[in-house]
């Protein structure tokens, strides 16, 4: 088939997936499969910028790429690989850096942001960040980037770093992507208030057992005006209802949603319902990933394989990059 142009995204490997990056990411790679040729990246080298130890990238690598496979990424359509495995984005970096201005990454959100959470760590890979996303993104020719809205002014200075070296170096060789905007809901931990997030400890793993599904479902925070069994709940300002909505039948969401507000159901019998539903939809993909754990070195391979597809993209973009500066 042909497909439409080619993506590439990349997350830093935090581990198991929790519905946030299941719902938010993981889900949307499996579906741009279909219509589009596919690079999926484990940016390992991205969280040295912020990592206090490394000592669980390697597993954490593992499980993010269990979670995605077993959620439906499919190895023989798309490259799938780790960061460090492909050198030549060290090297496209460093090219990058010299049409970058400085003032250009101090002046970004995202920087700014990053000064304020980790003021003692200022590191020189975190002021590079963007120029080392730009390098992912332009070393494989991307034509699209899926992101949230907060990573725009990044794909914006990809965009313009592409620009920069196509002029100063008068050849038309890196690819200006497009921002592929995925509206995906901003998924509530469940404390009911925050972003869903591991570092919060509110999250829910998609491999968790089902009894632990059910266990941390029944944590999440309702209508707080709802306080007795008796009292009518509000649905609408109910993050366990918003989560019916995506993971239950219409028959289960509109019960919940007449049954709520006339306080015919509790909030306890509401959430059983919930962790049932999300128990089902998860089964089969946790059945899946369960059979590909247990053989951890098929799952090497696959990344093996996939860093060797993307280095034979790598290296030819990078015989152009330096051809086109006239490195001798
Ligand atoms: P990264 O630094 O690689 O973005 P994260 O774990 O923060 O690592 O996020 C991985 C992906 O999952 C991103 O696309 C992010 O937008 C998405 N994501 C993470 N948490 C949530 C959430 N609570 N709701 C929606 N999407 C989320």
């Amino acid at each position: 088939m042909n497909k439409k142009g080619r993506v590439f995204s990349g997350a830093r490997p935090t581990g198991r997936q929790h519905l946030g990056n299941y719902l938010g990411a993981v889900q949307n790679y499996v579906k741009l499969q279909d219509e589009y040729e596919c690079i999926y990246c484990i940016v390992d080298v991205h969280a040295l910028t912020t990592m206090e130890t490394t000592k669980d990238l390697k597993s954490n690598s593992l499980e993010m790429a269990l979670d995605w496979l077993a959620a439906g990424v499919r190895p023989e359509d798309t490259i799938i690989f780790i960061q460090s495995h492909v050198p030549e984005v060290m090297e496209l970096h460093t090219m990058l850096s010299m049409v970058t201005p400085l003032g250009k990454l101090t002046d970004l959100p995202t920087f700014k942001e990053k000064v304020r959470e980790q003021p003692n760590n200022v590191n020189y890979g975190l002021v590079g960040y963007p120029v080392l996303m730009a390098a992912d993104i332009l070393l494989y020719k991307a034509n699209f980037v899926p992101v949230g809205v907060d990573q725009a002014p990044h794909i914006e200075f990809t965009r313009e770093v592409a620009r920069s070296f196509n002029f100063r170096y008068g050849k038309n060789v890196l690819v200006e992507p497009q921002m592929k905007v995925t509206e995906v809901p901003k998924v509530l931990g469940i404390d009911g208030q925050q972003k869903m997030g591991k570092s919060l400890n509110n999250h829910i793993e998609i491999a968790s057992s089902p009894e632990e599904t059910q266990a941390r479902v029944m944590q999440m925070v309702t209508d707080p005006a709802r306080i007795k069994r008796s009292d009518p709940g509000n649905p609408d300002v109910c993050n366990v209802f918003s989560m019916h909505k995506i993971f239950s039948s219409r028959e289960d969401v509109e019960m919940v949603n007449v049954e709520c507000r006339r306080a015919g159901i509790g909030c306890v019998d509401c959430k059983k319902l919930y962790a049932k539903n999300l128990n089902e939809h998860l089964a089969p993909l946790r059945e899946r990933r369960t059979k590909l754990a247990d053989d951890p070195q098929a799952i090497w391979d696959i990344l093996d394989h996939g860093a060797q597809q993307a280095r034979t993209i790598a290296r030819q973009t990078m015989q152009e990059v330096r051809d086109a500066i006239g490195l001798p």
